[in-house]
């Protein structure tokens, strides 16, 4: 008897403790059973079900948000002891704030559990019991009643903060990975890649609303001669400089990417020919003024810009049309001397108006002569006043007195009989003219001076090559002799000057002028001492065969000239 008003009791304060929650449900499961045991051991064992789980639990009153129970993972987090937690809101608590989710706002699970019944999925912020955000995936589950009325939503999270975290940064490795392929590292520029998927895409949005678009190649005029006079590295800093120079010059809405080596595209959305031609001088103008400060060297530097608009009337509909006709009047611009710009639909101009229709082989051919004879002309313009002017030099230097016009013959003598091409004897010859131009910017107390020279006086000297390869490098058809120029003082053991060059490294053709000049020079009348004799000369520069001088020339070059006696 009083085994069985134990029992009662027993249920009774079950019943009581379950009523402890607002919709009955209390935390112990199987409330119905009456076996206390049972009972006992149901409770302990959703007590440690729950607690092992190693992901935050709550159960939670849909009512009005109060948590029914949780297990030590969430006590954990929050630093609450379970009797604490009880009855508080999960607003309160895993949000730290005052009033529910409200959705949309929030995306709250629970929420949308209550609202649907079904099972129900979001990530969002959480905060731990020292108000520390972290983010949580969350899942919540709907308890229904025997009346399907949902009694209790099981709400399990996640601390997803690391991996978000890990996650995250591997997105953004991706997509810096991703920028890479599409920039160029030296300049920071989009690349050849980004710009034809830009330019596609640009073209295809002009089709489509009639917009029109330009595009520019900018190449820099004569830059192997920028490398070959400061060195690649100079080189490298030049065309970092000019590439921020330009963008500077550029709208918001224009793309300026690095093409190739020392060219840079820019297209040009929503604008006409006409205003690319606008953009396009006023680079080349600001180019102009600009002198660019590399550590202790200053640069003057030349472009040329050619243009290419995409418009209905221009007939250019596609990326590769568009980027030909932009290098085409780029190369017009260059064969016209640089430094200036040339748009492609000018380039047909006359002909159209003469014929209307276009026979572009013959065009093509038209083009070439013109081109030609116009090189020619400005060929032999600057060749002369460049001519003139190293004459203008003998006058002032000794040394050269007389020197040019043998120089030529020798040097061309080797040549030709070393088998040159016809190219290459060209530009021997003008090397042999202009090779001490750079002297020009030598005063003359140092350059007439009839003692020795001391180290201070010889080391302005050994300026002159690179003086000389900067003059020059301003006239394009030259740009070949730059080299010659700038390495005629260099020696087969490399202590020459001014890059100590070794053996193959010097231009052979800057291995003939040093040649020719010594010999030349050997065999003159000095105000110091009377001309060598063929023969002494032949024996001096054989004894610097080798070390000094290519021994293959020095046989050449007496080889013609015992000929000559
Ligand atoms: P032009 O365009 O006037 O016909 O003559 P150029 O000398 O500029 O043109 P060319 O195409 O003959 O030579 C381009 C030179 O640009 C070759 C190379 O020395 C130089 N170059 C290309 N890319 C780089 C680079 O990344 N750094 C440096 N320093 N030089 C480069
Ligand atoms: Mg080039
Ligand atoms: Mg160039």
């Amino acid at each position: 008897m009083k085994k069985k008003q134990t029992k009662n009791k027993k249920v009774k304060q079950c019943k009581k403790k379950t009523s402890l929650a607002a919709n009955g449900y209390g935390f112990a499961i199987n409330a119905g059973k009456s076996n206390e045991l049972d009972m006992e051991l149901d409770r302990a064992l959703f007590r440690d079900i729950i607690d092992v789980i190693s992901d935050i639990l709550i159960v939670i009153d849909p009512c009005d948000y109060s948590i029914l129970t949780a297990n030590k993972k969430y006590l954990q987090k929050e630093g609450f002891s379970l009797k604490d937690i009880r009855g508080k809101k999960c607003y309160e608590i895993t949000h730290k704030r005052s009033s529910p989710c409200m959705p949309p706002k929030d995306t709250c699970p629970m929420q949308e559990t209550i609202k649907t019944g079904e099972v129900a999925r979001a990530e969002h912020t959480h905060y731990d019991g020292k108000g520390k955000p972290y983010f949580s995936e969350v899942i919540t589950y709907p308890v229904f009643d025997s009346r399907k009325k949902i009694k209790a939503i099981v709400h399990i999270s996640r601390d997803i903060t690391e991996s978000r975290k890990i996650e995250d940064e591997s997105r953004r490795y991706m997509q810096r990975l991703k920028e890479l392929t599409l920039r160029d590292p030296h300049t920071g520029l989009y690349n050849y890649r980004y710009l034809m998927d830009r330019l596609s895409a640009e073209i295809e949005l002009c089709k489509r609303h009639y917009f029109s678009l330009s595009l520019l190649i900018i190449d820099i005029d004569y830059f192997k001669s920028i490398n070959d006079v400061y060195g690649h590295q100079i080189g490298d800093r030049v065309l970092l400089e000019l590439s921020g120079f330009i963008k500077n010059l550029l709208r918001k809405s224009d793309t300026l990417t690095r093409y190739g080596g020392e060219e840079f595209v820019v297209v040009m959305p929503q604008a006409t020919k006409r205003n690319a031609l606008n953009t396009a001088n006023r680079i080349i103008e600001q180019v102009n003024k600009h002198i660019f400060k590399i550590g202790n060297v200053s640069i003057k530097i030349r472009v040329s810009i050619g243009i290419s608009e995409f418009s209905r009337e221009s007939k250019l509909t596609e990326t590769k049309e568009i980027f030909d006709a932009a290098d085409k009047a780029l190369q017009r611009a260059k064969e016209t001397g640089g430094n200036r710009t040339a748009v492609f639909s000018a380039l047909y101009k006359d002909k159209k108006k003469r014929s209307g229709k276009i026979n572009y082989k013959e065009e093509v051919e038209i083009l070439k002569r013109k081109i030609t004879k116009l090189g020619q002309r400005v060929d032999q313009a600057v060749l002369e006043s460049m001519y003139a002017f190293s004459k203008s030099l003998e006058a002032r230097d000794y040394y050269t007195a007389e020197h040019a016009d043998r120089m030529i013959a020798i040097a061309s003598d080797i040549g030709k009989k070393i088998g040159l091409n016809k190219n290459i004897l060209d530009n021997l010859e003008k090397a042999a003219v202009l090779h001490d131009i750079g002297k020009i910017g030598i005063s003359d107390e140092i350059l007439r001076k009839k003692g020795k020279l001391t180290p201070e006086e010889y080391k302005i000297i050994k300026t002159h090559p690179q003086i000389g390869a900067e003059i020059i490098r301003a006239v394009h058809f030259l740009k070949d002799v730059v080299p010659i120029v700038l390495h005629h003082h260099e020696r087969l053991d490399g202590m020459g000057y001014p890059s100590h060059l070794k053996n193959g490294e010097i231009p052979l053709c800057a291995r003939i002028i040093a040649i020719a000049d010594a010999y030349q020079a050997l065999t003159s009348d000095r105000p110091y001492r009377k001309a060598f004799s063929k023969k002494k000369a032949f024996q001096i520069l054989k004894e610097e065969a080798g070390a000094h001088f290519d021994k293959k020339i020095v046989d050449t070059l007496i080889r013609i000239e015992k000929k000559k006696t």
